[in-house]
């Protein structure tokens, strides 16, 4: 069948829009849409109706009252009357329902919706009923329909253009700043906006401060006489001196703080500083000045923590800050033993623990949050100190990981090599502080 002829059977049978009869042939012409494409067999139609109808035949004018009727063709309903006959009523599409015609509502309704957001990229979902799938491909079934686009595809692409037409924002793909979801059939238009990421590193100039938030593990945050009622071990921590300001800043909902690994609570965290990724959620503001937002993290957390190179980046950089956990670090641990020791033990020390291989099962005291498992980490060097006569420096590099202070007591035999075995004494950690962490690449 002819395209015309094709679409003036499509017409009879079943009122159509522009863009529902358009998207029929799609994938013929370029350059134009399938409202144009509709608008075209029309208008083609419309004039073999006039045709006719002027040569007197009844055929010419059932086929303009088609159009008036199915097409909702205004051009049908001006030959009609200039022929003095009466157009009949326009129908709602059968395909679409009319939602063609009410996506420039939708349009005003999501850029009202995002008018507080900051963003300078977007992405259009658009949600069909799955009876108006299966309307479409019985549709296209019946009129064996070859050059036909998907329903859906043309709805968020129709979509896009009319809300970057009327923002001025930018289509993306890969990483859009906010999702724009729309389901024209129930009226609905909902926001999934997306994360911000902000890169930087800490550095922890006190003991005592967790790097994540550290519920009380008898009451589980509620509170109890263990707490003193405040749900807490410690009342504050990295994650949430970080957080706290970055949300304000942002005008987010909430922030998830992922670190490059973890130093325990009572380790600082010194040199360079630990990499981390704070992760705001809704962020209203995406133009923020990262400059004002480390002067005001450092302010508040003044002798606690401060924050060094932050940057935007984009979510990817999650899986890489993970993959960092397992580059090396180096410790400082000040180390006591239950007798006085000699200095061959201090330089024994010091070679058995270079360049040396260091099985590790699971601590015990973090069996309960671990899979209990031999890790095989290695020790790159390990230089001793005396401070006493029964208490060493040891600065200690090595592969991300490693338990220091089951390096020091040995975990009951779970690590070896350890310390309280190599001198053969009771060793026990006196302080611990993380002086680096290095990162391939960063
Ligand atoms: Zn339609
Ligand atoms: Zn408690």
């Amino acid at each position: 069948m002819e395209i015309v002829e094709k679409a003036q059977a499509m017409l009879e049978r079943y009122p159509l829009c522009d863009n529902c009869l358009g998207r029929q042939f799609a994938f013929l012409g370029y350059g134009v849409d399938n409202a144009e494409r509709g608008r075209t067999l029309k208008t083609m139609l419309a004039m073999k109706g006039h045709q006719l109808a002027l040569q007197k035949s009844e055929e010419g004018v059932l086929l303009l009252k088609v159009l008036a009727e199915n097409g909702s063709f205004p051009m049908a309903v001006e030959i009609l009357k200039k022929l003095r006959r009466r157009p009949k009523k326009s129908k709602k599409c059968f395909l679409c329902e009319g939602c063609f015609e009410s996506l420039p509502i939708h349009v005003a309704k999501a850029s009202e919706k995002l008018r507080d957001y900051e963003y300078e990229t977007f992405l259009v979902g658009a949600k069909v009923p799955p009876e108006v799938e299966e309307k479409e491909d019985e549709f296209k079934a019946q009129f064996e329909v070859q050059h036909g686009e998907n329903f859906r595809n043309e709805l968020s692409r129709v979509f896009g253009k009319m809300f970057q037409e009327k923002t001025g924002k930018t289509v993306d793909y890969l990483n859009p700043h906010v999702v724009v979801l729309i389901n024209p059939f129930a009226g609905d238009v909902r926001l999934q906006v997306n994360p911000l990421f902000i890169m930087g590193r800490y550095v922890k100039l006190v003991r005592g401060i967790p790097q994540s938030k550290w519920f009380c593990p008898k009451c589980r945050g509620k509170g109890c006489g263990e707490c003193n009622h405040t749900g807490r071990l410690h009342p504050e921590s990295v994650e949430e001196l970080i957080a706290g300001p970055t949300i304000e800043l942002t005008l987010g909902e909430t922030a998830s703080f992922h670190g490059a690994g973890r130093e325990d609570a009572d380790a600082r965290m010194l040199g360079k500083g630990r990499p981390f990724i704070i992760q705001v959620k809704r962020p209203r503001k995406r133009w923020i000045n990262l400059n004002e937002l480390r002067r005001e993290i450092n302010r508040r957390a003044e002798g606690k923590i401060k924050v060094s190179s932050l940057k935007i980046v984009g979510k990817e950089m999650i899986r890489t800050l993970k993959r960092m956990e397992a580059s090396q670090k180096t410790y400082r641990v000040t180390v006591r033993f239950d007798r006085e020791i000699s200095d061959d033990e201090i330089a024994n020390l010091q070679r058995s623990l270079t360049d040396v291989k260091v099985l590790q099962q699971t601590p015990l005291r973090v069996l309960r949050r671990r899979a209990d498992k031999t890790r095989e980490k290695h020790i790159y060097e390990t230089v001793v100190k005396r401070i006493s006569p029964n208490s060493v420096e040891m600065k200690i590099r090595c592969q991300g990981g490693l338990y220091v202070k089951e390096l020091v007591t040995g975990d009951g035999g779970r690590t070896k090599p350890n310390v309280s075995k190599i001198v053969d004494a009771k060793a026990e950690p006196v302080e611990l502080d993380v002086l680096g962490v290095s990162v391939k690449g960063g």
